[in-house]
């Protein structure tokens, strides 16, 4: 038997079992998908928000004010790309800047950091801002992450430190027993003394199963435009319009990477599993992005994506011991924001809520961090010179939009944290995520993964199992 069951390895079950591996605790972690941080973690707009929006006295305000002092450690520890860039609102017309009071006044009251800019200043940090902007808001303490390393490197992590993962693991059902819990996939039958439910759209499924959801979570689609990299930055920090109720609104802001990401729409929709971009909701963003600033160059756009938040009827993360049923901690309602609120919401999962109900004894070999990966882009000539004359599989280019040699391929790939499919390569090392959007560089990642694991090109996946690229198998 199990200690912990984790239901989803999004960016949620992630950073909770990682804190919770620091603990001489048996867990195993459960994921539907074929590669961890497939949902919502791998298709939001990757801010750590400052924490001046939610309401005071909400668990999203706490949580996410809480995190954004964790972030540069945690990161560090995980090597996650993060970059305390600061946000700025803006005021469109005179007439929005005492709503800019009003978010000072909010982000006074949840003890977050922010300067009142003025016209000039707003145009000097952010030369191509419109001019009918007229003054905003400056968070100093906002950044932008890598979601997708934060979910995938905080699982090597747990699973470093001891946590077992299982892919392709769809919980079906849950039944309470005298001791603890019987969760069903459809592969057989796992036992735990607790079950931690952090299942994102499917979260009130999940206790539904074993208990009843007092709430329900509604999909909310969120779409975007990526850019290419572009020589100039369009933006410099993170830039929002003013929020409405739904959203942050239509925003701006840079990847990590130094792409641009243009979005999102708020779109209430019935399906957990649509996340179609369509083109009505495309022209919504190019509207409104355009009222922002001006030449936004929507003819370098390389990719246009959607997520799911995961909007609970009561309107705040809901993060508690279950009411009905001991032993299960429900972890939902984790729409945004969520990313930014990981950190702290697994503390408190782990050292409060597990706490309870189990005793927590801290490891005496708890590994910290992980083994950095190896990123020629950040290597000096010398440096990289060196690599090749060590390994030859550094001079081997295999994706040139984002220069990632076969030797980086070949280190993912002997990591503890699983990689089945060309999509989970694409999530850990950027292969594809370039200009030709893995037109050159599939074929090639194919190949190395079928000769690393010895099987045949034509069992290597796109993304879900057996959604095979060559030959036979479902069409990507
Ligand atoms: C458009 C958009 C923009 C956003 N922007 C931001 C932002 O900039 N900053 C921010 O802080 N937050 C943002 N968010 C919110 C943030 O992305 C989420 O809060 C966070 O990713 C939620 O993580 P999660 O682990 O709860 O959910 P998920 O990442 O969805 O993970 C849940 C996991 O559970 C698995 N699962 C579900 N059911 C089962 C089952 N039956 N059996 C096994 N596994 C199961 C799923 O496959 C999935 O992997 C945004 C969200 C969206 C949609």
């Amino acid at each position: 038997m199990y200690d912990i069951i984790i239901i989803g390895a999004g960016v949620i079950g992630a950073l909770i079992g990682r804190e919770a591996s620091k603990y001489e605790l048996n867990i195993l972690m459960l994921e539907k998908d074929n590669d961890v941080g497939n949902g919502t973690s791998a298709a939001n707009s990757a801010i750590v928000h400052s924490g001046y929006d939610p309401k005071p006295g909400t668990l999203k305000a706490k949580f996410n004010v809480a995190s954004v002092p964790l972030y540069k450690d945690l990161c560090s520890d995980l090597d996650v790309e993060f970059k305390r860039i600061g946000s700025l609102v803006v005021a469109q017309g005179e007439e929005e800047l005492p709503r800019l009071d009003e978010l000072k006044a909010r982000a006074e009251l949840n003890g977050v950091e922010v300067k009142m800019l003025n016209k000039a200043e707003v145009h000097a940090l952010e030369p191509n801002l419109h001019d009918h902007i007229v003054g905003g808001l400056f968070a100093p303490t906002a950044g932008i992450v890598n979601p997708f390393e934060l979910t995938a490197h905080a699982i090597e992590n747990a699973i470093e430190n001891g946590m077992t993962l299982k892919l392709n693991e769809e919980v079906v059902a849950i039944k309470k027993l005298e001791d603890g819990f019987k969760v069903t996939t459809k592969n057989g039958d796992y036992f735990s003394k607790v079950v931690i439910n952090a299942a994102g759209v499917f979260a009130d499924d999940i206790i539904n199963m074993v208990s009843k959801a007092d709430f329900e979570i509604t999909p909310r689609k969120g779409s975007y435009f990526v850019l290419d990299k572009l020589t100039v930055p369009l933006v410099n920090t993170v830039l929002f319009p003013l929020p409405n109720i739904h959203s942050k609104g239509i925003l701006v802001v840079p990847t990590t990477a130094g792409n641009t990401l243009i979005g999102p729409t708020s779109e209430q929709i019935m399906s957990k599993v649509d996340v179609g971009t369509d083109y009505a909701s495309l022209e919504f963003i190019r509207k409104n992005a355009n009222r922002l600033l001006k030449d936004i160059p929507f003819h370098k756009t390389i990719r246009t994506f959607t997520g799911l938040r995961a909007t609970p009827s009561t309107g705040d993360f809901i993060i508690e011991h279950d009411k009905y049923v001991k032993g299960l901690i429900n972890v939902a309602g984790i729409e945004s924001p969520g990313l930014a609120s990981a950190p702290a919401i697994s503390l408190y999962v782990v050292n409060e809520l597990v706490k309870d109900l189990l005793p927590l004894k801290v490891k005496a070999n708890f590994n910290p961090r992980v083994r950095p990966l190896i990123r020629l882009q950040r290597l000096s000539t010398k440096e990289i010179q060196a690599k090749v004359k060590e390994n030859k599989d550094f001079a081997t280019l295999v994706c040139n939009c984002e220069k990632v040699t076969k030797a980086e391929i070949i280190d993912v790939l002997s990591r503890a944290l699983p990689v089945n499919s060309v999509k989970a390569m694409k999530k850990r090392l950027r292969t594809g995520f370039g200009l030709c959007q893995g037109g050159f560089c599939t074929a090639k990642v194919i190949a190395i993964m079928s000769e690393y694991y010895g099987i045949p090109v034509d069992e290597i996946a796109y993304n879900e199992k057996e959604s095979y690229v060559v030959k036979h198998g479902k069409k990507v």
